[in-house]
């Protein structure tokens, strides 16, 4: 999809970031900018600042930045479209508006199949009201007439066509009914009712509106459960059961997710209210990212032999590779969340709640069921599984820690899993460090550091945003290719263009041409610069740009360094004595500034 760039102006304009991070962050203004706790990176003193005159964020502790758009890319974990669709969403901008006849069509048709759904669901909610077998389902689990009706839940008629023949009185035609996965059209063309003799649960986007239905059967006959098809406004994996009233009244950015419908619905009749459903059993990215927006942990709460299999395990994964803290709520006894709630009560589940196992600590508890640690094989291939799920954390505090939950639990020696855990690592490959002014503590605390050449590119990139009556002077020893930095190299190109064109330079514009986090983070740490003093600026100018060409000087010198290498040892003795000349005319150069 592309979204045009007037267009993004137009949502980048219409989102003030003080508004739009104060949705997230707690900010407080300090002088004339706002600061408050950074989201991306733990800390206790705020050096997280918002920078309203110049629209951007910037963290001096952990260095990111960028204007309103890469914030929601960040926090949200969503790409770039996804963000500025977000934000169009929240200053009511339409972002198709007026130039896409089929997606009008689209909409149109969408609204027509939400509006047949809402009737349907009307019509299931006073079957139920009206049906004493149905009513008792409910009532049988606890079930108050209130969350009935918050949920929306209602019945569906024991009969083949009772909802074909409500809607089409009340004028729907058949072709939209099964476009919206209400009736089914058998082989001799005529249509028969989807759902017939269940309890119906009605499932809710986001926004509020009913996209499908999941009914279940008041017996024990097959299927238990049956679920609207994927129609153009319902797919499961976009999904997530009650999310809607689950965010309704806010939450702690915590989220619990059970199995069923049924558990959803009497965590909720219960009080416990930040509780969804996944509709099936794998978590899948596009759940992940939609909660993304809601929560930061998720507490998994499914029955243990379903928490337990590969492909559930795998959605877990999903989740802490969207940057979840993912736990894992074990309920005793082998029982559902549902009845659980109901035998024991409220407080025996918050119990169950607080003591939530990480997903680290879940995995191996379930290795160590596999193997016999008494015997010698058992402990080898308890030793290379734990090794396995303990370096995946990639975190060099939160190895050891298991590492000596691991030794003291089992007698395997802290040594021998550090060994196994060294060893799936090599065999995974090496780790790349990312080389972008970041390095890696002992602690595995990320550093910010930089080399000198960047801070006086930067520097000067400040002048010219700031105090353009310098660039004849700037351009005149530097033109934007003497630029070492890359990013920098290309932000100079665009001021240089800009000053010499006689164009403003617009923070969140020029951040605009950079799509990469880290390049942003770089390019948004120029803006949120402030000058001490600038009672010698000529001077400071001209220092940076000395220091600027010097290291263009040492590269160039490197260079040649080793070209001369590869003369001398193919012997080409001319050649290498020319590139020497060249080297030590360098290194004068270098002595003189
Ligand atoms: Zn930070």
């Amino acid at each position: 999809m592309y979204i045009q760039e007037d267009k993004v102006e137009k949502i980048r304009e219409s989102n003030d970031i003080v508004d739009v991070i104060s949705d997230y962050v707690s900010l407080q203004k300090k002088g004339k900018n706002y600061f408050g706790l950074c989201p991306f990176h733990k800390e206790k003193t705020p050096s997280f600042s918002v920078l309203q005159d110049k629209q951007i964020f910037h963290c001096f502790g952990c260095g990111a930045g960028g204007n309103v758009i890469s914030f929601i890319m960040k926090y949200r974990n969503v790409d770039f479209i996804e963000a500025v669709k977000i934000l169009a969403e929240r200053a009511n901008i339409d972002i198709y508006e007026g130039n896409d006849y089929n997606y009008q069509l689209k909409k149109e048709n969408k609204e027509k199949v939400y509006e047949v759904i809402k009737e349907a669901a009307r019509f299931f909610y006073r079957n139920l009201q009206k049906d004493q077998s149905a009513l008792h389902y409910f009532k049988n689990r606890g079930i108050s007439s209130d969350i009935v009706k918050k949920f929306g839940l209602g019945y569906a008629l024991n009969s083949w066509d009772s909802l074909n023949k409500y809607l089409t009185d009340k004028g729907y035609k058949t072709d939209l009914m099964e476009k919206a996965g209400l009736i089914i059209k058998k082989s001799d063309g005529k249509y028969y009712d989807r759902f017939r003799n269940r309890v119906m649960f009605p499932v809710f986007n986001v926004g509020g509106k009913i996209i499908g239905f999941g009914g279940r059967v008041l017996d024990d006959s097959k299927p238990k459960y049956l679920n609207s098809p994927e129609t153009i406004v319902f797919n499961k994996r976009n999904n997530l059961y009650a999310l809607n009233i689950a965010v309704s009244g806010g939450n702690d950015r915590r989220i619990i997710i059970v199995e069923g419908y049924m558990d959803a619905i009497a965590l909720h009749q219960y009080g416990i209210k930040s509780v969804v459903a996944s509709l099936g059993t794998s978590l899948t990215k596009e759940q992940a990212k939609l909660l993304k927006r809601y929560c930061d942990e998720v507490l998994i709460c499914y029955d243990s032999d379903v928490a337990g299999q590969t492909a559930t395990l795998r959605g877990l994964d999903i989740l802490t590779d969207a940057g979840f803290k993912v736990k894992i709520i074990c309920i005793p006894k082998g029982k559902d969340p549902d009845e659980y709630i109901r035998a024991e009560g409220k407080d025996a589940f918050l119990k169950c709640i607080e003591g939530a196992m990480p997903l680290i600590e879940y995995k191996i508890k379930r290795e160590a069921e596999k193997f016999d640690i008494s015997t010698t094989e058992g402990k080898i291939g308890f030793t290379n599984s734990c090794a396995r799920i303990i370096k995946e954390t990639n975190n060099p505090v939160v190895i050891d820690a298991y590492v000596s939950k691991v030794s003291l639990d089992t007698g395997i020696s802290a040594q021998a899993l550090y060994d196994e855990i060294a060893r799936a690592e090599t065999a995974d490959g090496a780790h790349d460090k990312k080389d972008s002014g970041y390095n890696y503590d002992i602690d595995g605390q990320k550093l910010y550091l930089e080399a000198a050449y960047i801070k006086a590119e930067r520097f000067i990139l400040y002048i010219l945003y700031s105090r353009r009556e310098f660039f004849s002077l700037i351009e005149k020893r530097l033109s934007w290719e003497d630029f070492n930095d890359e990013t920098y190299k290309k932000t100079a190109e665009i001021m240089y263009r800009f000053i010499k064109n006689g164009k403003s330079i617009v923070p969140g514009e020029i951040i605009d041409s950079f799509k990469n986090d880290d390049e942003m983070k770089k390019v948004s740490s120029i803006f949120s610069m402030e000058l001490a003093d600038d009672s010698n600026l000529e001077k400071m100018i001209n220092d940076y740009i000395d220091l600027i060409d010097k290291t263009k000087l040492k590269k160039i010198k490197t260079d040649l360094m080793q070209k001369m290498k590869v003369y001398e040892k193919e012997g080409d003795v001319r050649k290498s004595a020319e590139l020497l000349k060249k080297i030590i005319d360098i290194e004068k150069q270098l002595k003189v500034r």
